[in-house]
């Protein structure tokens, strides 16, 4: 019989169908309530502290310190300690 599915948008993070009344939308991308959460820190978000990058979400404080303006990467200043300074500073 000529059942009609109705399509439920897919969840980016689990990749199951996300139903209407556990949806959080982004955009145009659906997220169970319990799947909206950020990737890195795993913090439960809402609409107030959301970033979306890439389909992955982050909370304001892991968005800002992966794609931050000022551009701080992980291990901060870890790129300038690997010139050869750093190991006079270590030895003591
Ligand atoms: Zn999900
Ligand atoms: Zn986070």
């Amino acid at each position: 019989m000529p059942f009609k599915a109705h399509e439920n948008p897919k969840c980016p993070k689990c990749g199951k169908s996300v139903y209407h009344a556990e949806a959080r939308v982004v955009g145009d991308v659906s997220f169970h309530k319990e799947c909206y959460k950020c990737s890195m820190c795993n913090k439960m978000l809402d609409s107030t502290n959301s970033n979306m990058h890439e389909n992955a979400l982050y909370c304001k404080t892991c968005h800002g310190r992966k794609f931050g303006p000022k551009g701080y990467g992980f291990g901060g200043g870890a790129a300038g300690l690997s010139m050869d300074t750093g190991s006079h500073l270590e030895k003591k």
